[in-house]
């Protein structure tokens, strides 16, 4: 019988798991029992997931970052799928969430938690509602019988947005972006034609049941998240936070291991408290929150009006951040929008990890500040967050190898170069400073392995390889080789 993370942790065993964990933490493993125990932290690791790195979710780790990849019924396939999750684990993301509603989902879905790494979460009702003629039609019987197949199938991690109940329906009336959660509408639907209760709430036990067989962590979906600034921290969303509270106390109970998630579109002003409730009510279980946007005028850029968003969540006790990338309310994402939202989601979970001074965490921003006052340019690139594109940006204008070790850019050209002027008016030109100056160690820092460079350090060596029909190169770019030592016996995730 398979006893999860969390009841295992409960009895004192330190696992497998939590060892990896608490060694790309740089923390005593004991900690990471603790955590797991009371319920502060998830490790999702479904024990059908071989080629599984384990990682740690919980506000006193390093903050993770999610992406959502996924088919729609108009695009990508299982190539195309096995692309972005290659493109999304070599840029740094923690956890892939397959969020496929199109052809082919059993396949893309094997494919994906064999070749990934990382956890992989699903959101089961999409599939249920491609099996069935409307979300009217669905019924707990299928509901759970596509939880209980993708169980089986590897998925770490399942959203069930358990918590939207029939009595909070009616406090959306007056919402101006209504019921913006897609697992939410479709089961306030449900609800609305059916005059019954939510499936998912009212047989809560039998989806516990399956769940503790497989190890699968439960992410309690936020179904009544505020989709604009004006219906943020509503009756609604706050209604459904305290029905969370309950159901995170109940699957904890019965073996599940919970994390709760979040909005979504919140007012700057109003994260701070969003975070803390949350915490509060479901008692200091991991949130997981979509950004937040934090203002709704700039589609096409709303990967940064999110990362805004979500470095003041961190900040306050997020401890996971599902990326949003450019093309958020407007399309689905190809592979280089899942670069581009990554990377500012890396920005946003390390800018959060220095403010909030996680061991070790501002080593990587010295090492960088250091090459770059070297006039270490390849250094600098290597240490780029993603060199690629800083390597391609310097080049654009400076492409000659000579200039990289030129002491200026084309951005202020060699006359006016700060930095160069700055070496020279101490008097320290030609190195002469530099060689001497103390440099930032990363090979002995004590940042956690998502606090150092390069992103998307994860042991593949139980990946297979990927399908010949697979393109990487068109996801990933070069790759860069940064020698922290310290990391020396992990693979890029690629
Ligand atoms: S030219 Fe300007 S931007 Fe470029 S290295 Fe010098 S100070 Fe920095």
């Amino acid at each position: 019988m398979v006893r999860t993370q969390l009841q295992r942790a409960r009895d004192g065993e330190i696992t497998d798991a939590m060892e990896r964990v608490a060694e790309r933490e740089q923390v005593d493993p004991r900690y990471v029992r603790e955590q797991v125990a009371d319920g502060q932290a998830v490790i999702p690791a479904n024990v059908h997931h071989d080629a599984l790195d384990p990682m740690v979710i919980g506000r006193e780790f390093a903050t993770k970052v999610n992406a959502n990849i996924g088919n729609s019924e108009t695009t990508s396939d299982r190539s195309g799928e096995l692309e972005k999750l290659h493109a999304a684990v070599h840029h740094g993301a923690d956890t892939v969430m397959d969020l496929s509603t199109g052809d082919d989902l059993d396949a893309i879905r094997e494919a994906n938690v064999a070749h990934s790494p990382v956890p992989v979460g699903t959101v089961p009702i999409y599939e249920a509602l491609t099996r069935v003629d409307g979300p009217a039609d669905l019924t707990h019987e299928r509901l759970l019988s596509v939880v209980e197949k993708q169980a089986e199938q590897g998925v770490d991690y399942v959203t069930l947005h358990a918590g939207v109940r029939m009595e909070h329906l009616p406090l959306t009336d007056d919402r101006t972006t209504g019921i913006v959660s897609r697992g939410g509408s479709i089961l306030a639907q449900w609800m609305e034609e059916n005059a019954m209760e939510n499936p998912l709430y009212a047989n809560f036990d039998d989806y516990c049941d399956v769940l503790v067989e497989h190890d699968v962590t439960v992410s309690l979906g936020d179904g009544l998240r505020p989709g604009s600034l004006a219906d943020a921290s509503d009756a609604a969303q706050y209604a459904e936070l305290e029905t969370l509270g309950e159901l995170t106390a109940h699957a904890q109970d019965r073996g599940v291991q919970v994390m709760v998630e979040g909005p979504g579109h919140v007012p700057m002003d109003e994260i701070r408290e969003n975070v803390e409730r949350q915490q509060a009510v479901c008692d200091g279980a991991p949130f997981y929150v979509l950004g937040p946007l934090v203002t709704d005028v700039a589609p096409g850029y709303d990967h940064i009006t999110s990362a805004i968003g979500a470095t003041e969540a961190a900040r306050h006790g997020a401890a996971m951040l599902c990326y949003v990338t450019p093309k958020e309310h407007l399309g689905l994402p190809e592979a280089e929008d899942v670069r581009d939202g990554l990377a500012a989601y890396r920005i946003a979970a390390h800018a959060a990890d220095v403010a909030n001074d996680r061991p070790g965490a501002r080593d990587w921003d010295d090492a960088l500040s250091e090459a770059r006052y070297d006039f270490d340019w390849r250094r600098q690139f290597d240490l780029a967050l993603d060199g690629d594109r800083a390597r391609d940006y310097h080049d654009q204008t400076l492409p000659g190898d000579n200039y990289k070790d030129a002491r200026f850019c084309s951005m202020c050209g060699v006359e006016f170069c700060s930095m160069r002027i700055d070496q020279d008016a101490r008097a320290v030109a030609d190195g002469e400073m530099t060689d001497e100056r103390e440099h930032t160690d990363l090979a002995a820092s004590d940042a956690a392995v998502v606090n150092r460079p390069p992103v998307g350090q994860h042991d593949t060596s139980r990946v297979p390889d990927l399908p010949a029909d697979v393109d990487e190169r068109t996801t990933v770019g070069d790759d860069a080789d940064v020698d922290t030592d310290a990391d020396a016996e992990v693979e890029r995730g690629d």
